[in-house]
């Protein structure tokens, strides 16, 4: 059973479509992402689905009701936005009240209320605080109280991490999600961030030029992408240009440069014109004999947990990364064979989708 549901919605700014036909469903108490590059259209879903935009047309139904025409502050969602808008003039716990006493609440449940969403996001010894007095992570924090403090049925997050540093993000990512799950509230957050929208989410939305292209658990959406798209934008890959050919219980040949590969296929392709798609971590590289491709290592980076290696083959550059189990073999000039194990691999249409 969807708790919000949106059908068909579309948002058309002159000739544009900034959203195009977006159909969800999404279940009570999930964490769902929109995830796509800038100017795809997550802001513009969200804010329909908030109220500040009106679609072209579409519906939005919260609940089985069709809230498509009510305003905002009639569909009792709370919205965490990037800049997080707290009002500076007031203290933490003041904004946190802000939204219970506009909907006049008793002053003893207000109280308890703020002291619970406070704890909630562990600031309840910072509570007479002003925002200039709190650094990027407690404000934010601030913002989820407040949003949290209404008790929604519907969470919707606008980049909420984005403007804190790389660690603290990390340290947020993790708090957001163990208090997403402990109070169940159905979230939808927007994103360019893919590591984000994959540690986060029970489902993945990728967007790209106003359309849905995948919706997907994080783990289908980074093993199992539809299209090159998607397959580049959530995590790095490796797309290699190639032909494939006849197709034969389950196997087919493909031809990538000078090379002919024999690989599991069962797929329906409309041209023999593919691209492969192998992540960096999942390629292994070998003396030169023993690969599935040859080349030549361009550049080497040790990058703490792992190292990254640039390679020149026939078929095309290729990123590979191995874990850094101790110094490796493999240096800059040598040449060097490329495996990786079957089903490592998959194999894509041509740029489905722009
Ligand atoms: P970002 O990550 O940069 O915020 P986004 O995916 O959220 O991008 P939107 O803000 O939803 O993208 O914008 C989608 C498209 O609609 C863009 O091409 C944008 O220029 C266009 N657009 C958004 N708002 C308006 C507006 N008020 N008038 C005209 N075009 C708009």
């Amino acid at each position: 059973m969807s708790f919000l549901r949106l059908e068909s919605l579309t948002k058309r700014y002159g000739t544009a479509n900034a959203v195009e036909d977006l159909s969800l469903d999404i279940a009570q108490g999930e964490f769902v992402s929109l995830l796509g590059p800038s100017g795809c259209g997550k802001t513009t879903t969200l804010q329909m689905i908030a109220g500040f935009v009106e679609p072209t047309r579409g519906r939005i139904l919260m609940n089985g009701d069709d809230i498509t025409a009510r305003k905002p502050n009639q569909r009792g969602i709370g919205i965490v936005f990037q800049s997080y808008a707290l009002f500076p003039h007031m203290t933490v716990a003041e904004n946190v009240r802000f939204g219970l006493e506009m909907r006049q609440v008793p002053v003893d449940e207000c109280h308890r209320r703020v002291a619970e969403a406070l704890e909630l996001v562990r600031l309840d010894h910072l509570d007479d605080r002003y925002p200039r007095e709190l650094s990027g992570g407690q404000r934010q924090r601030v913002a989820l109280a407040r949003a949290l403090v209404i008790k929604p049925p519907l969470l919707l997050l606008d980049e909420p991490l984005s403007n804190l540093d790389a660690k603290l993000r990390e340290n947020m990512q993790i708090e957001l999600r163990a208090i997403q799950q402990q109070v169940g509230t159905t979230t939808l957050m927007v994103t360019h961030d893919q590591s984000e929208a994959l540690s986060l989410s029970d489902r993945v939305v990728v967007m790209n030029q106003g359309r849905v292209v995948q919706v997907d658990d994080p783990f289908n959406a980074y093993e199992r992408p539809n299209d090159t798209f998607v397959s580049s934008f959530v995590g790095k890959t490796n797309l290699l240009a190639g032909d494939i050919g006849s197709v034969q219980d389950g196997n087919a040949s493909i031809t990538l440069g000078d090379y002919t590969l024999e690989m599991p296929f069962a797929g329906d392709l409309h041209s023999n014109r593919i691209q492969l798609s192998i992540r960096p971590e999942k390629l292994e590289l070998t003396d030169s004999d023993n690969g599935h491709l040859q080349g030549k290592v361009r550049t080497r980076l040790f990058l703490g947990n792992h190292w990254l290696y640039q390679i020149d083959s026939s078929a095309g550059e290729l990123l590979v990364t191995l874990p850094n189990l101790g110094p490796t073999d493999f240096t800059v000039g040598d040449e060097v064979g490329v495996r990786w194990q079957p089903g490592a691999v998959r194999i894509l249409e041509e740029q489905a989708h722009g």
